[in-house]
């Protein structure tokens, strides 16, 4: 019996769609993004199998699931990146992606890469807002090998951002970084999003990290959601918050790790 949570209000909305035959529902009006139907397989194997997600304007998901249950591949298919999958896909208005490295381009200098291929009237000054907003203004002009890690995600995070993306999709930005940065990266991303209310969907193998941020945690299981539980707690959360604690345990019950890291 999954003990009974009060902040925590579990929910199977993505359960809960059920197409008929042939027909998948409708996607959600007003969503920052819709799935349906959503299935990639490699060779023989199904990784993902006729997902359906929706995810409202401005609203903070979490995805966690166990290395392997396809979280990338569905983020991958969400940014548009992966032409081989099957089923609806519905992101409409601007998408951005951070991933875990990352990913900037060693011979640009930070400036460059946040104003990589932005079609705006004045890109050096967009970028420099986005910098000036991850707090890394300063190190505009200075050279991604010479970043720290928290350094260089803040500038992955800025050129996110210099897109005023309506869906920010952020593939375990933080799990390379120390215990600390990841921290002072929670606050920032949070910051952020109070600011732009971009919708959110941060893929994360720290139930932890998706507890101290999400609105609502998913599960990605035999590919598909197998859980999802909404978080109505008021930020800055305390991680030892009877809600939370109960949360984390059925958390990690759902995804098989009764305790511990789940990746
Ligand atoms: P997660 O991000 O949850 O750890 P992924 O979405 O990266 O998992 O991968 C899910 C499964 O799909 C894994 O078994 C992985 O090996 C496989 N996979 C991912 N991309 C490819 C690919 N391009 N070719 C073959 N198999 C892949
Ligand atoms: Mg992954």
């Amino acid at each position: 019996m999954a003990p009974r949570l009060r902040g925590v209000k579990e929910d199977f909305s993505e359960r809960t769609v059920v197409p008929a035959p042939g027909q998948p529902a409708p996607a959600a009006p007003g969503a920052a993004a819709s799935v349906r139907g959503l299935s990639r397989r490699f060779g023989h194997r199904t990784v993902l199998d006729a997902l359906d997600l929706d995810i409202a304007s401005g609203e903070f998901v979490a995805l966690i699931g166990r290395s392997g249950s396809g979280k990338s591949t569905l983020l991958r298919a969400l940014a548009g990146l992966d032409r081989e999958v099957t089923g609806q896909v519905s992101a409409p208005g601007p998408v951005s992606v951070a991933f875990q490295e990352p990913r900037l381009v060693p011979w640009k200098r930070v400036l460059a890469n946040a104003a990589l291929g932005l079609r705006v009237a004045d890109p050096q000054a967009a970028a420099r807002t986005a910098l000036d907003e991850v707090e890394l203004a300063e190190r505009a002009s200075a050279w991604p090998g010479t970043l720290s890690g928290g350094e260089a995600q803040r500038a992955s995070l800025a050129r996110a951002l210099v897109r005023d993306p309506r869906l920010l999709l952020l593939d375990e930005p933080f799990s390379a970084l120390d215990a600390l940065t990841r921290i002072t990266m929670h606050r920032l991303v949070l910051a952020l999003w109070q600011r732009h209310r971009p919708a959110v969907l941060l893929v994360t193998h720290d139930v932890d990290e998706a507890l101290a941020l999400a609105d609502r945690v998913l599960v990605l299981g035999e590919g598909r959601i197998t859980h999802s539980s909404t978080v109505a707690l008021p930020r800055p959360r305390d991680r030892d918050h009877p809600d939370l604690v109960a949360l984390r345990l059925l958390l990690l019950t759902e995804l098989g790790v009764p305790a511990g890291e789940t990746d």
